[in-house]
């Protein structure tokens, strides 16, 4: 038994993604073309085949692994529901960065990927510009976002 590091649920051994939330088991080989710092943005629109996205915190040098299955909710809520995953950045200094319990979301449809700000208290900003809470966003590899204060990089696992 593996036990996810991110929800605590109990995975077979040999999984690379927790059944329950998406988040990587353990370190996944990664390109070394993502997570470099010249990174621009504008890359592809399209998520790999195994629709894993790359959360990079800024100031932690650790990546957050999701595999989305349709969405991820970002924001201070540690439990899982069947349809939904948390991805609780609590340990990321969520509470000092004025980033909301239920604060954004991201949604998968087929290989898209889109950002939506969820009435947070501080907003959410793409690529440096403020994002009218329920809209939709498409994301591409290497974008950037902002969580109230919290600025996260994404980045599109081929
Ligand atoms: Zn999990």
């Amino acid at each position: 038994m593996q036990i996810c590091p991110h929800c605590g649920t109990e995975n077979l051994e040999g999984m690379l993604y927790c059944q329950k939330c998406g988040v990587a088991l353990g370190p996944v080989p990664l390109s070394t073309r993502q997570l470099t710092e010249d990174d621009v943005h504008g890359g592809t629109d399209q998520l790999g085949a195994d629709n894993v996205v790359i959360l990079q915190v800024e100031n932690d040098e650790t990546p957050i692994l999701v595999q989305v299955r349709s969405e991820v909710v970002f924001g201070r809520v540690t439990e899982q529901s069947d349809t939904t995953t948390y991805i609780n950045l609590t340990p990321y200094g969520a509470d000092d960065l004025g980033v909301s319990r239920r604060h954004a979301r991201l949604l998968r449809d087929g290989k898209a990927v889109y950002l939506m700000d969820l009435n947070s208290t501080n907003g959410t900003q793409l690529n440096g510009e403020s994002l009218p809470t329920s809209v939709e966003k498409r994301l591409r590899d290497g974008d950037e976002i902002l969580l109230g204060r919290m600025r996260v990089f994404i980045y599109f696992k081929t």
